[in-house]
């Protein structure tokens, strides 16, 4: 990260080599530079964590920072889905559904104990991590966690998207990944 006079942060070229008049790079840097800063988020948001990432989202932590402030509410313009709170049974295959109608390639952020494992509610009734029926990049601890947690996770996935081949969505593994959960 380098500063400029007016103090707007510009984001670190990728790897690659330099000489006078050219840069040289990996195709799959500059595309996941270009992903990982503008990563649009689908808030699924249904209790107590749903309240940390509108803070997340606001002018203190502002979330515009890292490209990801323009909240899509349609799966179809989301690249990042952001489960926040308690999933019950009856709320899965929503969530399912959800996940089914985002674009490929996308990402998902189970934020705070509930999504990542249930949270305290160790009942019939609530889903004991969301990893039960979507695949999940990063999980977010807490309960709640903070805005800053919510941003490392945001952090954590950019380093994920910007390291990703531009070939992971076409391998063999990654079908195999979405056969596992039933996805076609
Ligand atoms: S992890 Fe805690 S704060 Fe977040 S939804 Fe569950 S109970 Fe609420």
């Amino acid at each position: 990260m380098s500063n400029t006079d007016n103090n707007v942060n510009i984001v670190q070229a990728p790897d690659g080599f330099q000489g006078q008049g050219f840069f040289a790079t990996k195709f799959d840097y500059v595309i996941g530079l270009a992903r990982a800063n503008s990563l649009w988020p689908m808030p699924f948001a249904t209790s107590c964590c749903g309240i940390e990432f509108m803070a997340t989202m606001a002018s203190t932590y502002d979330m515009g920072r890292f490209g990801a402030e323009r909240n899509s509410f349609s799966p179809r313009q989301a690249d990042m889905l952001m489960v926040m709170g308690t999933i019950s049974k009856k709320m899965a295959p929503i969530l399912r559904h959800v996940y089914e109608q985002m674009c490929e390639p996308k990402w998902v952020i189970a934020v705070g104990a509930c999504a990542s494992s249930g949270g305290i509610f160790d009942t019939y009734s609530v889903l004991q991590g969301i990893d039960k029926v979507i695949p999940v990049d990063v999980y977010v601890p807490g309960c709640p966690p903070r805005p800053e947690q919510i941003l490392e996770g945001v952090m954590k996935l950019q380093e994920i998207v910007k390291q990703e081949s531009v070939f992971r969505r076409s391998s063999e593994k990654y079908q195999e990944l979405l056969k596992s959960y039933n996805f076609e």
